[in-house]
């Protein structure tokens, strides 16, 4: 992969016609060391976020071992790439074949389930192994995340007794697992879920080897500063350790957003401009969708040379010919941006280039190493920390 300093130099080199995706190593690997020392147990990286191969590689490069999959591809890809990771399919709804395969060819021991007919169709295709680790996926609240992962899956606190009893019979190791939403805000989303987490243990009096507090760790945007993730990983430890089966039971979590946010960036060409709305060579069906379809902000930056300083707030629309090819922003550019341009959008490495689809024969990019900081960080260091300046306020 060719390496530039930065997007600027590509733009400068390149003038590239279709959007170039910009991968930044060494911020996944400062993201995955940051979880692998700080957070108090075991980090699995969930390959839905971004499964780029590369990224996968500089993750178990940084001490990332264990990885969250959720179907048999990513099974099949994680495998091909690191044959000694450990796989956990935490998919609740899987299929017999996808169960069987990832079991016998490739190892899998770890499944998550939400139901008794789960359960039995993982014992079945698994001719009733003596080795798993099963993982009961409880419902809870997705109130304090910006993207919900409440609705579909997960067992009601009041039917989970009988599952965890079920699953005890079977597995094991038996986990309790969970997911407060992507983005969470605020650390509390995790101490709402472990309460309901210590009930449902309680209820059903089994022994608990895994808590697994999934996901949902935040990454920053325009408008969304969260508070540092020492934070979250100091509730959830403190919550971990007042559970009744604290003495006995790992403590697993899933980032996928936290661990790859910052990897990449993209760098995208105004192809016209009509008003305050750009039409840009990327969009909704590439590395876009949820600037398009949840209104999410990315940074942005105009990388031609000249423009004026201080922004004006503009949309975006894709280049595919759908009206919903559409980001509303706004995205803060110079007021005299115009066709010809370029623009880096920075943060894309969740969600983002995994997202990408050749929806109308668009969606080509190439990729290029840069090797300078994301356009916003959370381990960088510099960030302002809530908690210091709330010290600086008491002694004065
Ligand atoms: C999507 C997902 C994750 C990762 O969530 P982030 O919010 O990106 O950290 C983890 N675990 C499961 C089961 C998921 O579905």
């Amino acid at each position: 992969m060719h390496q530039y300093p930065d997007a600027l130099s590509v733009v400068r080199a390149l003038a590239p016609e279709e959007p170039v995706i910009l991968n930044r190593p060494h911020a996944a690997t400062r993201a995955a060391r940051f979880f692998v020392e700080k957070f108090p147990g075991k980090s699995l990286y969930a390959v839905k976020a971004n499964p780029s191969p590369d990224l996968l590689k500089v993750l178990w490069d940084a001490g990332v071992t264990h990885f969250d999959v959720a179907s048999i591809t990513e099974v099949r890809l994680v495998r091909a790439t690191l044959p000694e990771a450990v796989l956990c399919f935490m998919h609740p709804v899987k299929t017999p074949g996808a169960i069987a395969e990832a079991y016998r060819q490739h190892g899998v021991r770890v499944f998550s389930l939400d139901s008794q007919e789960e359960l039995e169709k993982i014992v079945e295709a698994t001719e009733n192994a003596s080795d798993l680790s099963l993982c009961v996926r409880l419902r809870v609240s997705s109130d304090y995340s910006e993207l919900s992962l409440a609705s579909k899956f997960g067992v009601d606190l009041a039917d989970a007794a009988p599952l965890l009893q079920a699953a005890r019979q079977v597995a094991d190791s038996l986990g309790i697992c969970f997911h407060v939403g992507s983005q969470a805000m605020t650390p509390f989303a995790y101490v709402q879920a472990m309460e309901r987490v210590r009930a449902a243990i309680v209820d059903a009096s089994v022994t608990i080897d895994i808590i697994d507090v999934g996901g949902g760790f935040p990454s920053v945007y325009p408008g969304m500063e969260p508070p540092p993730l020492e934070d979250y990983f100091g509730v959830i430890h403190r919550a971990a350790e007042s559970l009744p089966v604290s003495y006995s039971s790992e403590l697993w979590c899933e980032p996928g957003r936290a661990l790859c946010a910052e990897y990449n960036s993209l760098i995208v060409r105004v192809e016209k401009r009509r008003g305050n709305e750009l039409y840009i060579n990327d969009g909704a069906y590439g590395a876009l969708y949820d600037a398009a379809h949840v209104g999410w902000r990315f940074p942005v930056q105009c990388l031609t040379e000249g423009r004026s300083e201080g922004g004006e707030g503009f949309a975006f629309y894709g280049p595919t010919c759908d009206d919903a090819d559409y980001m509303e922003g706004p995205f803060q550019l110079p007021a005299d941006i115009k066709a010809g341009d370029y623009i880096e959008i920075g943060m894309l490495g969740a969600y983002g280039a995994a997202m990408k689809t050749a929806f109308n024969g668009f969606g080509q990019a190439q990729a290029i190493g840069a090797t300078d900081e994301p356009m916003a960080s959370l381990y960088r260091g510099d960030r302002a920390d809530p908690r210091q300046s709330d010290n600086v306020v008491s002694l004065r």
